[in-house]
C-alpha cells in the first residue's frame, strides 16, 4: 500500500530498526525493490533522485506499483532542490519529499523548508530536510569534517520548520568514499537526544555494515542507498559478460536488477526491517 513516511519512521524509531530508502528510477528498479520488500515483509521507501528520471513520469510508474504492494511503500522525492521539483512531486502523487536547502544559510533553509511543509502537510505528505551538509565521497579525504550538524541548530530547525524527519551530517558521504568513513557517533547520540523527529542518514553506501547497524542503535531510522545497489547490479552484469551469458538487453537488464534486489534484501536484514509488516 502507498503510505507517507511519518508513521513508518516513528515505528522504526520506537522499535530501533532502519528502513532502506532505495533509489529507483524506472519500472524494473521499482518492481524489483517492491518484490524484495514483499519477500522480506519489510516497509520500503522508493526514492527518486530528480536527475535520474522525470518526476512526473516516475510517479506514473511507481505509484500504481506502490499502491498494489502487499507492504507499506513510500514514494519519496530525494534531494528536491528546486521549488519546481516539489510541485511536480505533489502533482505526480508522491507521498513524501525531501526539501534539500542544506547549502543555504540557516534562516533561508528554515524559511524555504517551512513553506514546502505547509503545502505538503495539507496533502498528508511527509517532509524531510537536511541540516549541516552531507558531501561527496570523492572529496571525503578533505571535507569529511565539514558541515557536521550542530545539535542546537537542529533542535531549533525542527521546531521552526515542522518537518517529519531530519537528515543529519555525522560523517557519511554520497557515492564512493575517498578514504575510510569516520562516523561521529557521539554527535549522533546528542542529535538523537535533542531532535524529537526520526533521523535520516544519507550516503550509507560503502559506510560498512557495523557502522550502519550502530547508527541505527544511535537513532537513525531511514538509510539512503544508491551506490551499493547500483554496483551490486553492475557486478552481476559483469559476471554475465565474463561467462558469456548475457546475449540481449532483456537478459542484461534482468541480471542487473537481480543484483540490485539481492543487495537491497541484504540491507533489509542488516537493518532489521524484515518481518515488520
Ligand atoms: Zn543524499
Amino acid at each position: 500500500m502507498l503510505v507517507n513516511m511519518k508513521t513508518l519512521l516513528q515505528d522504526a524509531k520506537k522499535n530501533q530498526y532502519g528502513i532502506p530508502a532505495a533509489n529507483a528510477w524506472n519500472e524494473s528498479t521499482v518492481k524489483a525493490a517492491i518484490a524484495t520488500a514483499e519477500a522480506q515483509r519489510s516497509p520500503l521507501i522508493l526514492a527518486l533522485y530528480p536527475a535520474m528520471a522525470d518526476i512526473l513520469e516516475f510517479g506514473a510508474i511507481a505509484i500504481p506499483h506502490a499502491s498494489r504492494a502487499q507492504v507499506p511503500v513510500v514514494v519519496h522525492l530525494d534531494h528536491g532542490q528546486e521549488f519546481a521539483d516539489a510541485v511536480k512531486a505533489v502533482r505526480a502523487g508522491f507521498t513524501s519529499l525531501m526539501v534539500d536547502r542544506s547549502t543555504c544559510p540557516f534562516e533561508q533553509n528554515v524559511a524555504e523548508v517551512r513553506e514546502i511543509v505547509k503545502i505538503a502537510h495539507t496533502l498528508d505528505m511527509s517532509v524531510e530536510a537536511e541540516l549541516g551538509h552531507v558531501g561527496k565521497g570523492s572529496e571525503y579525504h578533505r571535507t569529511k569534517n565539514d558541515g557536521l550538524t550542530d545539535p542546537g541548530e537542529a533542535e531549533r530547525f525542527v521546531a521552526a520548520t515542522g518537518i517529519d524527519c531530519l537528515a543529519v551530517a555525522v560523517g557519511t558521504s554520497h557515492g564512493m568514499y575517498a578514504g575510510t568513513p569516520e562516523i561521529h557517533f557521539d554527535l549522533l547520540a546528542r542529535l538523537n537526544q535533542v531532535v524529537p523527529v526520526p533521523l535520516v542518514l544519507h550516503g550509507c553506501s560503502g559506510t560498512g555494515d557495523d557502522n550502519l547497524q550502530k547508527a541505527i542503535q544511535y537513532g537513525i531510522t531511514k538509510l539512503n542507498l544508491y551506490t551499493d545497489l547500483d554496483q551490486a547490479g553492475y557486478a552481476v552484469l559483469d559476471q554475465f559478460f565474463i561467462q558469456g551469458k548475457a546475449a540481449n538487453m532483456l537478459q542484461a537488464e534482468a541480471a542487473m536488477t537481480a543484483g540490485y534486489a539481492a543487495k537491497l534484501g541484504y540491507y533489509m536484514e542488516l537493518f532489521g526491517s524484515q518481518q515488520r509488516v
